[in-house]
């Protein structure tokens, strides 16, 4: 079904694999706003399993992965059709920035999008209809971007249909240290939701990569991720071998968003896979002159996922990931 994406330009076609771009509109240079997609064929039919990354321009290590698997599947024998999207906002991605610059919208609150107004929301319209849409399982990488460490974790919306299951099944199969039960999330219009809502997609969202790994970490986090692609195609039947295991000690958990209240210098008091008990303190808060001016204290007893790691934080900032282990 991977023939259903049609491609605008085809930049390369050899043996299994095509190169393209999909266009969604001309800039004022003359130049196109574009989503570059690869396809590679397997040698047998199978699913269509599309794996996107930089829907936050500033999160590459699930595009490192998507190039290293797209390499690799051309001459390894698999079912199916991996669709590989590794700068899905192209824009944010060679600008190094989370949100869009055009109209600094954040693509991942706006889906589906709307086919009639700012140029993000136009992507997100025309990256669903075009290409999601063809799509019967997607992986769409996030992670700590510039100023977050996140731990591996794997999201996924928990539902008891078969797409809700099946999307479980994925984000365990992935094989990281925690999955995220995407549940009481503070915020719409994220990827996976949409999918789900208009096609029933089973969709999972790791979240690789981290600021604080990227100078001498980040081979492993694109390990990581490349090795997750492949664990969850050996578990949809793609690839053949052995249904993968969980990681050992898996947690699932929901995940809570602890925001900084005020701007200054900021200490992490507890780190990342540590054990909190409630009331315990997670970071401070000092002024430019030393004094502190915020504390920030456990809700409940729970597992740091992630944390800003940039010593200055602005008031409203993630501070902590923060979650509450369910099983
Ligand atoms: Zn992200």
């Amino acid at each position: 079904m991977g023939q259903r994406i049609g491609l605008d330009t085809v930049v390369r076609e050899q043996g299994a694999r095509t190169d393209g771009y999909l266009d969604f509109a001309t800039k004022p240079d003359g130049s196109r706003f574009r989503i570059p997609i690869i396809i590679v064929k397997g040698r047998s039919e199978g699913p269509v399993l599309l794996a996107d990354a930089c829907t936050h321009g500033d999160e590459y290590e699930g595009a490192e992965a998507i190039l290293r698997i797209a390499r690799e599947l051309e001459t390894r024998e698999f079912a199916g059709t991996f669709v590989g999207v590794p700068a899905l906002n192209f824009e944010a991605f060679g600008a190094i920035s989370r949100s869009s610059t055009t109209d600094g919208l954040n693509l991942n609150r706006i889906f589906p999008g709307n086919p009639d107004t700012y140029i993000t929301q136009r992507l997100a319209d025309a990256y669903v209809k075009r290409v999601v849409k063809y799509a019967d399982f997607v992986i769409t990488f996030h992670g700590g971007g510039d100023v977050l460490h996140l731990e591996p974790i794997v999201g996924y919306l928990p539902a008891e249909d078969e797409a809700g299951k099946l999307s479980r099944n994925m984000a365990r199969a992935f094989g990281a240290g925690y999955t995220w039960r995407m549940q009481n999330l503070p915020f719409d219009g994220v990827s996976v939701q949409a999918y789900r809502n208009l096609y029933g997609t089973p969709s999972i969202l790791p979240e690789v990569g981290s600021h604080c790994d990227r100078l001498h970490g980040r081979d492993r986090a694109v390990g990581i991720c490349r090795n997750g692609i492949l664990n969850v195609m050996t578990g949809l039947g793609m690839l053949s071998g052995a249904e993968p295991r969980p990681a050992e000690g898996l947690r699932d958990v929901e995940l809570h968003y602890l925001h900084a209240s005020n701007g200054g210098l900021q200490t992490l008091h507890k780190k990342e896979n540590e054990l909190v008990r409630k009331g315990e303190i997670l970071g401070t808060i000092t002024d430019v002159f030393g004094g502190e001016i915020e504390v920030l204290r456990a809700p409940y007893d729970g597992v740091v996922i992630g944390f800003w790691s940039v010593p200055v934080i602005r008031p409203g900032d993630w501070w902590y990931l923060f979650a509450k282990v369910l099983d």
